[in-house]
């Protein structure tokens, strides 16, 4: 049974009328529990425990301190290819917004891995646009293989592969993957993805199966936070994440909370997702779910981030630029999104510290975690 095969039984009207039926009587019998499980998941992430941060927070904390230490481990993303043939109405790379196109060669790639290496880095995340001709999977397992002279771990966030891709991928080095499905509205993603091969929402869905299935350890998953309700999405990605934990045992899950803050042309943003609504939506995973990584980028500010971190995230990026070749020569016009936190890596270093934590530059706790599991 697929993931597929669950979500179809999961019966929408009835979690919808679940999630506006909770009271503020309800998370008051649950909130002072030590611990949660997957039914609480409504429960904590429902309107009425907006009210209810404060007491989320000091477990959450609590949690994260017990399952992951002070640590938080640092990435940073290295976009290889803004070339796109999707039409995702959110994103600055789809294929008809007017950007200067750049796929880099592997020269060029390996002169923004030295640069990034220079940094302090040890974990690497690339990414692509969907275009597999301008960047095919003989281009990205070499681009693996370079990242895997400079970086420790190499984790991938491109397009979607069947069996035989993300088994190449990882022979070729790959260590962890991040994908996410965006929205599991259904209808919500015929909307926003109406052409192009993001289109197919089952081969996506299915994808980070298919990774886990061929060895790939680090999985990641994520909806877009603004597309849809993000009170129904993130239970339908909690439900994903209790699939994933229970068939792919051997995986380390993480779930990381990209946020849509504005989209190329003016559109307006489907539904905002306040600073409030993220922080909760943070707190409900983590108390549900203590023993997975939680991820922050820099899409949300220096000051936001700083203020999560003690709340249950695990890694989070640093210095990042979102366009091809942006170490070496920035370019904001082919960028995919707009960087909210500037700050060099070590000045999110320096402000790690004089929180109490220890910024750590890769990430042994997913490492330790998936080898654990395996014996
Ligand atoms: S979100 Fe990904 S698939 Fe969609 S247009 Fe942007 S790069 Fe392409």
């Amino acid at each position: 049974m697929s993931f597929n095969d669950v979500l179809s039984r999961i019966d929408i009207d009835f979690v919808n009328d679940k999630l506006n039926s909770i009271t503020s009587n309800d998370i008051e019998e649950i909130i002072n529990r030590n611990s949660f499980s997957f039914s609480d998941f409504l429960y904590l992430a429902s309107k009425p425990a907006e009210n209810f941060l404060e007491e989320m927070a000091k477990k959450a904390r609590r949690l994260t301190l017990q399952h992951f230490g002070r640590t938080i481990s640092l990435y940073i993303p290295l976009y290889l290819s803004n070339y796109c043939l999707n039409s995702c109405i959110y994103c600055g790379f789809r294929h008809d917004n007017d950007i200067p196109r750049k796929t880099l060669g592997l020269p060029e790639i390996e002169r923004e891995m030295q640069l990034i290496a220079e940094k302090g880095f040890t974990q690497i995340l690339l990414l692509t646009g969907e275009h597999p001709h301008e960047a095919p999977l003989s281009y990205l397992v070499e681009a693996v293989k370079l990242a895997k002279k400079y970086f420790a771990l190499v984790t991938i966030e491109i397009y979607p592969l069947d069996y035989q891709g993300y088994r190449a991928l990882h022979e070729a080095g790959v260590d962890g993957i991040t994908l996410y499905q965006e929205t599991y509205d259904r209808k919500v993603y015929s909307e926003m993805h109406g052409t192009g091969p993001k289109s197919d929402y089952l081969f996506r869905l299915d994808a980070i199966e298919r990774s886990a299935k061929v060895g790939i350890r680090n999985i990641g998953i994520g909806i877009l936070l603004g597309l849809s309700d993000f009170r129904l999405d993130a239970y339908l990605l909690a439900c994903h994440a209790v699939y994933l934990l229970k068939h792919y045992w051997q995986s380390f899950l993480s779930i990381s909370f990209p946020r849509l803050k504005e989209i190329p042309g003016g559109l307006n943003i489907p539904y905002i997702v306040t600073d409030r609504n993220l922080t909760q939506l943070i707190l409900a995973f983590r108390l549900v779910f203590p023993e997975i990584g939680l991820v922050i980028s820099t899409r949300e500010s220096a000051e936001l981030r700083d203020n999560l971190l003690p709340l249950g995230i695990t890694r989070i990026s640093a210095g990042s630029h979102t366009e091809p070749g942006g170490y070496s020569a920035p370019d904001i016009k082919s960028a995919q999104f707009y960087v909210e936190d500037r700050r060099s890596p070590m000045e999110v270093v320096s402000k790690i510290k004089s929180i109490g934590y220890d910024p750590v530059w890769l990430d042994w706790s997913s490492e330790f975690s998936s080898k654990d599991r395996q014996d």
